[in-house]
């Protein structure tokens, strides 16, 4: 059976997310960072919670997870190298691994860039990727303590999966997002439409997460910096991808 997965705000502008098994009531909180959204989230859909799956140690992600474990005895999963940075971590998990929510499951990929313990989850079956905060709707993570080119290998990696694939990510900056990626990708008609219907969904009090990866492939400029459009626009025509990856993220870091 599909995987059940609910999506809404948290803090400022963090997405919290929950993945439930409908054959088992198994039910996964994707970072934990607001307890009473999860909860009130959890009420509504009438669901349990039995488990927290952890992208990466910032405190944003994980302020929630005490509050949580409490109340429902929950297994936390975090990445390994966040070992003893996370609240309440019951399992770690590093590339390769396999985490089962109920009879759902997961791959984890480590995906360094924002920071250096960061994990993304792939629910090959149901074609969903929990991406934490290495890819945004139209943009990305600050590369904060990995390289730029880590950076890259990560979000690349997201690129080879399939156009259909849902792209959870851990905030919704879509507006400020679409400012840059126009700003950086200016005739890309896809791009003008997607900007526009981010304004749309906001004025609706809605926002544009998941995206898929086709769309992301399509108009975002980080995706795109094999573009020689975007090459262009940031200098760097003829550059290997990485290369633009880099000017495109340093600029965004100033606009
Ligand atoms: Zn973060």
């Amino acid at each position: 059976m599909p995987a059940e997965i609910r999506v809404f705000p948290c803090l400022q502008d963090n997405i919290g997310a929950l993945v439930r098994d409908p054959a088992t009531g198994a039910c996964a909180a994707i970072d934990a960072p607001e307890e009473g959204p999860i909860l009130k989230a959890l009420e509504e859909a009438g669901w349990r919670l039995t488990d927290i799956l952890v992208t990466h140690r910032h405190r944003d992600h994980v302020e929630g997870i005490e509050g949580l474990k409490r109340r429902f005895g929950c297994r936390v999963v975090a990445p390994a190298k966040a070992a003893g940075e996370v609240p309440g971590m019951d399992e770690t998990v590093r590339e390769g691994d396999t985490v089962r929510v109920g009879a759902l499951s997961a791959e984890v990929w480590e995906t360094p860039g924002h920071c250096r313990d960061h994990i993304a989850y792939w629910f090959a079956e149901d074609g969903a990727l929990f991406a934490g905060d290495t890819i945004f709707t139209l943009g990305c993570g600050r590369v904060m303590e990995s390289t730029f080119e880590e950076m890259w290998t990560s979000l690349s990696r997201f690129a080879r999966l399939p156009d259909a694939a849902r792209v959870y990510s851990g905030h919704d900056y879509t507006i400020s997002n679409a400012r840059f990626a126009l700003a950086a990708d200016p005739d890309n008609a896809a791009l003008k439409a997607r900007a526009a219907e981010a304004e749309r969904a906001k004025a609706e009090g809605r926002f544009l997460i998941p995206s898929t990866i086709g769309e992301e492939k399509a108009t975002n400029p980080f995706l795109r910096a094999g573009d020689p459009a975007v090459a262009r626009a940031v200098g760097k025509e003829g550059a290997e991808p990485g290369a633009v990856f880099q000017a495109l993220r340093e600029w965004k870091n100033r606009f």
